[in-house]
């Protein structure tokens, strides 16, 4: 993966960066737009009031401004400048009020007091903004208008799905929530990856379909999965998608199945590509994964994420900014998804068509095939497990692992084994 990709990773993500994402409206649409320069999405608009599943599609926010002002009529909090100023989905207000007063709606962390928190209230209807708390602590005592220009309407939930279409209709599921305000690496990272990787994938030829959706986190995924069950029989592997940008090592949550093909494939990507990673098993908090794996859908979809959220100081805070994010750590994070997504696409079992001691590699020239190579011993050694594995119990990955080598060398190893007429499908 080059620098350059990278750098047009960050720019996307910079362009989504300042953007009032929520759960509707108009800030989730226009982000969705902005993927759209890159992916042909097909954006779905679900009426406000559909009942999905227990839940039920919530009224639309729009938010046009918002300020909390001194008597001096001076802003000392302005939506414009960050988007987490307002808790997501507030109420609307207009009133004057002694700080004391105000106070109760202004959410601040103390233990950080130099940054803004990002706070949300979906399902209760409340007003309220968000400051640093040095900030707030700096205000003197007396009278402050707070205004919050919203709305909640009856329109609709937005979500993004882009079909790559495979030899087969067997699919991966690629998800990515986009609900979050001004935070770079959760959630802005990880729609800017997929629609990389989709814009990719496009003019590739794939045994596998590909479907990503880009749909607000909790909600959006229970719509798609209350309009799409047919749909959702059909995914063999999935992946949720969030906070790949940060300077962590990869952190791979097992789907709840913890034995699923996604599960193997990613926990050999990591060993050999960050031997720091991290493995988790399935743990029903977190992002997407929880309705995707819920027990009636029970999908083999796991989480990829760098540092775990909620375990990093600046996680659902303004320190989550565009400096968190880095170029080289977004682009990592493609080619671990993209040499993910290699396994399942090649994986397969394969045996040996002459298990009788070992063929004779040198009058097949296979040798002296691989003799200018610089990676010549890896791949006889490959050879020499591929035949001895290959007995048609084992797949290509439990080969790899066996091995202990990565799966592009074993796959490239069987290929050559398979055009020799040595390895045959099982
Ligand atoms: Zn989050």
């Amino acid at each position: 993966m080059t620098a350059e990709t990278g750098a047009a990773l960050h720019a996307l993500v910079a362009g989504l960066y300042p953007i009032c994402r929520s759960i509707t409206g108009d800030g989730l649409r226009r982000s969705l737009d902005m993927l759209r320069r890159h992916v042909p999405l097909a954006i779905h608009e679900v009426p406000s009031g559909t009942a999905v599943f227990d839940w039920t599609v919530p009224r639309e926010w729009r938010i046009r401004d918002a300020f909390i002002e001194d008597s001096a009529g001076r802003r000392v909090l302005d939506f414009r400048a960050s988007s987490l100023h307002v808790v997501s989905y507030s109420a609307a207000v207009d009133a004057v009020l002694p700080l004391a007063e105000l106070r109760r709606h202004i959410h601040t962390l103390p233990a950080q007091p130099s940054v803004i928190p990002y706070r949300t209230s979906y399902y209760a209807e409340a007003w309220g903004f968000c400051m640093a708390h040095d900030a707030l602590e700096a205000l003197p005592e007396g009278l402050y208008r707070a205004r919050i220009d919203a709305e909640h309407l009856d329109g609709s939930l937005t979500y993004g799905e882009y079909l790559h279409r495979g030899e087969t209709e067997e699919e991966v599921l690629l998800s990515a929530h986009c609900c979050h305000p001004s935070l770079a690496n959760d959630n802005c990272s990880g729609m800017a990856v997929l629609a990389f990787l989709a814009a990719r994938m496009a003019g590739r030829r794939t045994r596998l379909s590909y479907r990503f959706l880009f749909a607000p986190g909790t909600i959006g995924a229970i719509t798609w999965l209350a309009r799409n069950r047919e749909t959702a029989l059909r995914i063999r592997h999935g992946l949720v998608v969030a906070g790949v940008g940060d300077a962590g090592a990869a952190t791979y949550k097992r789907s709840r199945r913890g034995d699923a093909p996604i599960d193997a494939a990613m926990a050999h990507v990591l060993q050999h590509a960050e031997p720091s990673a991290r493995l988790r098993d399935f743990s029903p908090y977190g992002y997407d994964e929880r309705q995707f794996c819920s027990p009636g859908f029970d999908l083999p979809v796991g989480l990829l994420q760098r540092s775990p959220y909620g375990e990093f100081p600046e996680y659902h805070t303004s320190a989550d900014d565009l400096d968190f994010v880095r170029p080289e750590k977004l682009a990592a994070s493609l080619a671990l998804i993209e040499n993910a997504l290699s396994i399942l696409e090649q994986d397969r079992h394969l045996r040996n068509a002459f298990p009788f001691c070992e063929p004779q590699l040198g009058r097949r020239g296979l040798y002296a095939a691989l003799g200018g190579d610089p990676d010549a011993a890896r791949r006889n050694l490959a050879m020499l497990w591929l035949l001895n594995q290959a007995d048609g119990s084992r797949s290509l990955l439990d080969i790899a692992e066996r091995a202990a080598l990565p799966f592009a060398t074993i796959a490239a190893t069987a290929a050559v084994l398979e055009r020799e007429g040595l390895l045959v499908p099982d």
